[in-house]
């Protein structure tokens, strides 16, 4: 399906002036004046920037403008593929020029339409370096880079960065939200263990953000997201893992009450060394599947543990004990086989989301989340997950950045698969199931990374972040230009 954008508001490069309040979406406030056209517009791109431009009359245009999440049917004005930080800074200073927003979306994993919808999208691929300092245990990564290229380029080292459950999104986008890793536990958010962002400002000059260089926008894009201009590399801290064992064991469905105690028994005791997750999956009945989980449903949980085999062992006797086990995939693991502990899809797909932080997993909600989506529920969720935090994850750090600690043990994730457009009401319907379930330990806060499309960062941020947040937008995009998966309103 294509957006053919004819003519689009356009200002000449002295007509732009600051707004009082900094914005991220364009439906607050209209543009001033409109002028110029698309064709020129374009063309005046075209002749700036090395990478290639993608438009409504391109024959790929589906393809350019597609998010991962591919039920996302966003329309913006043209997509750039950057060429290298040049291009960033002379697409930016052509949005101002012409009165167009811009926003990066290396991949489309949290693609909201509200953040693409008639802008200049940027795809960072091309921003690929990656350079690790295993003396100075830091990496500095270029925007494009996927967070299982970095695990890959840190197998041997014995070291590794704050990687989430798939290898797919990129380690700016992930780790600017927060960063949720296996490795939290240990060592904290990914968003604080940021040292150093280059970024491309919302009135195109560069800048340098780190401890001692702007402090205060330092603070911001640490856990504030895309808002402040547009990121062409970042440098991270590294942490010691010399060993890693882990992967998943799964039963099926019919266990899950006794998989969810032996979870809460084991998350009661956990090290920080150790992660846990619970699942439970829901397989169709698809010919590209392997035969033995093809149309079934398990229950499973899945570890890392950065630690020898026999220690990790140990740690897992509370779920050796649950009988059935239809899997065992656990085994000492290189790092760039974290991605296979979860097995998520890498490859575009339609999903809808939500999600849950949980001051405590008793009794009563275990029960409750057993009859939500267990085996005689008739749930439609592909995944459902609890993942356990605590430890790290919930310590006041000097010198965090913006996210702040997650102080909730637990969070509650699910994921429906609209494969057909009749399914959307009844995964809806289930995730009311699933809010009902918890509703007496919800803490009412959701991970700013696992917002659905629609939903308000402010159930992340409180309104004391947002402020500070928006005046560090102010001094970084007083134009309004860049916009962000995760807007900024004060
Ligand atoms: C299957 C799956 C598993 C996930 N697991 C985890 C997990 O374990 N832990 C976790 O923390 N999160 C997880 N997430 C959430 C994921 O981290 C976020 O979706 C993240 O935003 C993805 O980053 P991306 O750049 O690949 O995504 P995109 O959708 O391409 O970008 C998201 C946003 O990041 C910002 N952004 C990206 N690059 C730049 C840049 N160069 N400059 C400025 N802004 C930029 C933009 O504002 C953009 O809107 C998961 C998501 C999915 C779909």
């Amino acid at each position: 399906m294509t957006n053919s954008t004819s003519t689009f508001e356009t200002r000449g490069p002295h007509e732009n002036t600051p707004r009082d309040t900094p914005r991220d979406t364009p439906r607050d406030t209209p543009r001033d004046t409109p002028r110029g056209n698309t064709a020129h517009a374009i063309a005046d791109l075209r002749r700036r920037v090395v990478g290639t431009v993608h438009t409504a009359e391109d024959p790929a245009w589906d393809r350019a403008r597609m998010a991962w999440t591919v039920n996302v049917d966003q329309q913006p004005l043209a997509v750039l593929e950057v060429h290298d930080a040049d291009d960033v800074q002379a697409a930016i200073r052509w949005a101002v020029d012409h009165g167009v927003d811009v926003t990066a979306q290396p991949t489309g994993h949290s693609a909201v339409s509200e953040a693409a919808d008639g802008v200049l999208l940027l795809r960072t691929r091309a921003l690929d370096e990656i350079s690790v300092d295993v003396q100075r245990r830091t990496a500095w990564v270029g925007a494009g880079v996927k967070s299982g290229e970095l695990l890959a380029a840190l197998d041997g080292t014995g070291l590794t960065f704050l990687a989430g459950s798939n290898p797919d999104p990129t380690v700016v986008g992930m780790t600017i939200t927060g960063g949720i890793s296996w490795f939290g536990r240990s060592f904290g958010l990914g968003a604080d263990s940021v040292v150093t962002v280059e970024l491309v400002d919302g009135l195109g000059r560069l800048r340098r953000l780190s401890a001692d260089e702007e402090p205060e926008l330092f603070w911001a894009v640490r856990g504030g997201g895309g808002s402040f201009g547009i990121i062409t590399r970042i440098e991270v801290a590294l942490h010691p893992a010399p060993s890693l064992y882990g992967g998943r064991l799964l039963w099926p469905l019919e266990q899950m009450a006794a998989v969810l105690d032996a979870f809460r028994t084991a998350t009661a005791t956990a090290p920080p060394e150790l992660t846990l997750w619970f699942h439970t999956y829901q397989f169709p009945p698809f010919p590209e599947l392997p035969e033995p989980i093809r149309g079934k449903s398990f229950v499973s949980v899945a570890a890392a543990y950065l630690g020898n085999a026999v220690e990790g062992e140990r740690m897992l006797a509370p779920f050796r004990s649950v009988k059935g086990i239809a899997m065992d995939l656990m085994g000492e693991l290189p790092m760039a086989a974290l991605g296979s502990i979860a097995d998520e899809p890498t490859e575009p797909m339609p999903g809808l989301q939500s999600s849950h932080l949980l001051r405590e997993l008793d009794d009563q909600t275990a029960a409750a989340i057993v009859a939500a989506v267990g085996p005689d529920s008739g749930s439609p969720l592909t995944v459902f997950q609890i993942r356990h935090l605590g430890a790290a994850f919930a310590a006041e750090v000097a010198d965090a950045g913006s996210h702040g600690p997650v102080t909730e043990p637990y969070s509650v994730f699910a994921l429906g698969v609209p494969a057909v457009p009749e399914l959307v009401p009844a995964i809806h319907g289930q995730f009311a199931r699933v809010a009902d379930a918890v509703s007496a330990v919800d803490s009412g806060r959701t991970l700013l990374n696992f917002l659905e499309s629609d939903q308000d960062p402010a159930l992340w941020w409180s309104a004391g972040t947002r402020a500070r947040l928006a005046a560090a937008k102010q001094v970084a995009d007083p134009l309004g230009i860049v916009r962000s998966n995760r807007p900024i309103r004060s």
